[in-house]
């Protein structure tokens, strides 16, 4: 054993030792304010592809113990069906409309170019640094790199983790805490205030067979590899299947999901070793959008507003300050987990924020299960609002000759059957709230477009499927 693995074992000890102390300190008076705050979101990550929201086999065992131990919002949605739009609102609390990055795949003149998060907006990470907390940031996904915006607010940023796996990821993380802390990171880390998000892309395609867990999905992929779609990407996935049916889908499904296995076993490595499971750490989990696996006829996302694009999973464990074992089933909505997570850090939400803090609802207030969530596509996507609103979900095209579709979500919860035309003054009305709350936002802050001119990532967008 070299001296640096006896100083890792020490450090890593010791951490293990201060944290279990704060927490008992913590456990026992009213909540305190987390010192350490942590968000993690998953790109691509289905609402039903977590086995703590019910999937069967169980696809993410450790996800599913902090589950157990914190509260989960079984109808949390998106705000879009993509990154740029759905992660621009994590992290400023605002719909796309009024966060402005609501594109990002448009070419002019063979470049790739997408709005930034404006400068003006103040985002979670700005606010936590205000706060005297350090923030580092590691996302793995080029659409969040720091020209684009998203590293405002982080001491420490390194959007170049470009669609890496998890053990890349991970490795990138400890890195990033090396830079902030210093050689003893391990120690030091968690003794001041820490802000940490982390954005992995593992379940997004190409959907890579991963063996450890397939043997479980997908027990025929060894005796005929060649009749699943592994390692193919979507650009190709559409023109291979331009009408992807239930049998495509049952060959997808199980190499999506243990693609989202092996993220869930992936992350309680770092999780564990870090201490991010910890009582006294408040971590949010989450995702941008889900995945559509033929279930409207497509593949892939950003093309619609249905259900397996905009359900996400929405998990806040923090055991020393929240209850364990909560589910709260009213609709929630990823422009409310920056009011939450600032709240509860016992910090003032910026006024202009659109998000609900889920805060009281967490701790017992009974959650209205009537407030509306909203979501929203934008050209050059098709043009799409949609609404849930109790049981009902309308989704509204704005494209010249686009119509409304209704769906009752407690009796169609895949919205197979649209009942828009047997409803039509429950229709009407919820168009009315819907437009009205279109023309209520704020317009986003006014900046001009970065160009992406790196040739190398334009490929990587195009063949994933950003740009058409
Ligand atoms: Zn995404």
């Amino acid at each position: 054993m070299t001296a640096a693995t006896l100083r890792a074992i020490a450090c890593t000890a010791l951490g293990v030792l201060l944290t279990a102390s704060t927490a008992a300190v913590a456990g026992n008076g009213p909540p305190q304010a987390p010192s350490v705050v942590v968000l993690i979101s998953v790109d691509t990550l289905r609402a039903d592809s977590v086995s703590f929201d019910g999937h069967t086999p169980q696809t993410t065992p450790f996800m599913d113990r902090l589950a157990r131990d914190g509260v989960v919002f079984t109808q949390a949605y998106s705000t879009s069906s993509w990154t740029p739009p759905a992660m621009g609102s994590l992290l400023t609390g605002l719909y796309p409309t009024s966060h402005g990055v609501t594109t990002g795949n448009i070419q002019h003149l063979g470049r790739i170019v997408q709005p930034p998060l404006p400068e003006a907006l103040t985002t979670l990470a700005e606010v936590f640094r205000k706060a005297g907390y350090t923030t580092i940031g590691v996302p793995a996904n080029r659409h969040l790199m720091a020209s684009l915006g998203f590293g405002q607010g982080f001491d420490y940023y390194f959007g170049e983790a470009a669609f890496r796996p998890a053990p890349g990821v991970n490795g990138e993380v400890r890195r990033q805490l090396e830079k902030a802390f210093g050689p003893l990171w391990r120690v030091r880390w968690k003794q001041g205030k820490v802000f940490l998000w982390i954005h992995y892309f593992d379940p997004h395609d190409p959907y890579r067979p991963n063996r450890r867990w397939l043997d479980r999905y997908a027990p025929e992929y060894r005796k005929n590899p060649a009749a699943f779609p592994a390692n193919i990407v979507m650009k190709d996935l559409h023109e291979r299947f331009p009408h992807p049916d239930a049998v495509v889908a049952a060959r997808i499904r199980p190499l999506y999901e243990g693609e989202v296995a092996f993220w869930d076993q992936q992350f309680s490595l770092l999780a564990r070793e870090l201490g991010l499971d910890a009582d006294n750490v408040l971590l949010a989990f989450t995702a941008d959008h889900g995945e559509e696996i033929a279930e409207h006829g497509d593949l892939g996302h950003s093309q619609s507003l249905h259900e397996e694009l905009v359900r996400v999973p929405l998990l806040v464990h923090w055991p020393d300050g929240l209850p364990r074992g909560k589910r709260i089933s009213a609709p929630a909505s990823l422009i409310d987990v920056y009011p939450t997570l600032v709240k509860l850090a016992g910090l003032e939400v910026p006024s202009a924020i659109q998000g609900h803090s889920l805060v009281t609802e967490m701790r017992g207030k009974k959650p209205d299960p009537e407030r509306p969530v909203f979501m929203e596509l934008l050209p050059p996507k098709p043009h799409l609002l949609a609404m849930r609103a109790g049981e009902w979900k309308l989704i509204r095209s704005l494209d010249p000759g686009g119509t409304a579709s209704l769906y009752n979500l407690s009796t169609d919860p895949g919205e197979h059957h649209d009942i828009a035309a047997a409803h039509g003054a429950l229709v009407r009305s919820l168009q009315r709230r819907l437009a009205a709350w279109y023309k209520s936002l704020p317009p986003a802050p006014q900046q001009a477009p970065v160009p992406l001119t790196d040739k190398k990532l334009e490929q990587q967008l195009r063949s994933l499927g950003y740009i058409d």
